[in-house]
This record gives C-alpha cells, sequence and structure tokens, in this order.
C-alpha cells in the first residue's frame, strides 16, 4: 500500500512528502478510506501508531474537495486531553496541511488568551483542550457553528480527566449534522457509552 493509492490532492502528497512519510502505517491503511468517505469512525490505537496522520490526512482531504475557506471559521474541532497532545496534533496539521494554506489554531490553558483567540477567528481547523476551549465559548470568543467534522483524541485519558462535562457543553455547541471520529487506546465502559451516543453506524478500527 502506499499513500498514492488513497488519491490524495497533490498540495497534500507535498506534506506527506515533506513530513517523510514512505509507506502508510496500518491505522492509515484501515482507517483513511473511512474517515474519506465521511464515516464514523471508531479508532482504536495508542499513540505513536501514526493515528493523528491517519485522521489529520483525510480531513484535510475532504476540506480541499469541500472548497472550505480556509481561513474560518471553525469546521474541524479536534479535543485533546494535554497540551502536550493538542501541540503535537495541531503540528501534524500544520506540517502536512503547508501547501493548502488551510490555517490552524491551537487551544489550550496555561498561556495567553489573546493570541489563541486571534488563531481561532482566523482557522479553520481547531486543535484544542476542552477547559480552555470551553472558556473562550463561554467569553463568546469561539465561533463552532460551523462545525462538520470533530475528532475527540484519546478519549479514554479525557475522560479519566474528567472532562465529560466540559466535552457535552461543547459538543452541545456544534451542528448536530457532522462527522464523528473517535480515537482511543483503550475501550471502557464510558467510551463505550461515549460512542453509543456520538457515533453514527460508526467503522470500528483497530490495530
Ligand atoms: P502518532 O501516533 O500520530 O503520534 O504518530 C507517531 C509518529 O509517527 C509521529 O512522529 C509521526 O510523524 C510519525 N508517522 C506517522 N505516520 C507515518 C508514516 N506513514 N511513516 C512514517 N512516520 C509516520
Amino acid at each position: 500500500m502506499t499513500f498514492d493509492s488513497f488519491g490524495f490532492d497533490q498540495r497534500i502528497s507535498a506534506g506527506i512528502k515533506q513530513a517523510g512519510y514512505t509507506t502508510p502505517t496500518p491505522i492509515q491503511t484501515k482507517a483513511m478510506p473511512d474517515v474519506l468517505a465521511g464515516r464514523d469512525v471508531l479508532g482504536l490505537a495508542q499513540t505513536g501508531t501514526g493515528k493523528t496522520a491517519a485522521f489529520a490526512l483525510p480531513i484535510l482531504q475532504r476540506l480541499l474537495k469541500a472548497e472550505a475557506a480556509p481561513r474560518g471559521p471553525v469546521r474541524v474541532l479536534v479535543l485533546a486531553p494535554t497540551r502536550e497532545l493538542a501541540l503535537q496534533i495541531h503540528e501534524t496539521f500544520v506540517e502536512l496541511g503547508r501547501q493548502t494554506g488551510i490555517r490552524n489554531a491551537a487551544v489550550f490553558g496555561g498561556v495567553g488568551l489573546q493570541p489563541q483567540i486571534k488563531a481561532l477567528r482566523q482557522a479553520t481547523v481547531c486543535v484544542a483542550c476542552p477547559g480552555r476551549l470551553l472558556d473562550l465559548l463561554n467569553q463568546g470568543q469561539a465561533d463552532l457553528s460551523r462545525v462538520d467534522t470533530l475528532v475527540l483524541d484519546e478519549a479514554d485519558r479525557m475522560l479519566d480527566m474528567g472532562f465529560l462535562p466540559d466535552m457535552k457543553k461543547i459538543m452541545a455547541k456544534l451542528p448536530r449534522e457532522r462527522q464523528n471520529l473517535l480515537f482511543s487506546a483503550t475501550m471502557p465502559q464510558e467510551i463505550r457509552g461515549l460512542s453509543a451516543e456520538l457515533l453514527r453506524d460508526p467503522v470500528v478500527v483497530q490495530v
């Protein structure tokens, strides 16, 4: 299997090349066709498997195909448990999407609000930790009314960290018609419950 077989736009292929990826990893081979097709996906995968690109590449492709405005409003929301993970995901989107012109914002606590508010206003992809994003929403500084793709990454860790109430408040602000991707390293009962609530006829991908 090569990346060529997925039919990515050449601007995305350039990003793949720049990142130095030559062969898709198993989670990428398994998940990318369904994400590209707009399906909801439940992905059981650890960090280190290449799961970030497994959702970032098809999401970028779908944004280009839909001719989404590159400078917002936010169309793709990725929630992640920690600042470190949010930054890693953000950097993956930036690197893989460099030739696409699609703007990205990273939103997490512990740093000043203003630069994030400014970035968010011009972003089509937002990677966020739930607490800070909820702060921005409550302050009227985040518009999620056009989000059509939601990714919950390391969902089990987000639940362990007590983010479920914040996540629910955020999800209540999103349009109901959207693609949902849920990635988790483990499958405790709480994740099964969240999946059943969130995902519509999901494809289950496990590596
Ligand atoms: P992740 O599981 O998303 O945290 O990715 C783990 C690491 O694998 C990151 O440093 C990625 O840049 C790298 N990576 C992802 N996909 C590939 C690939 N197809 N080929 C080589 N490296 C990759």
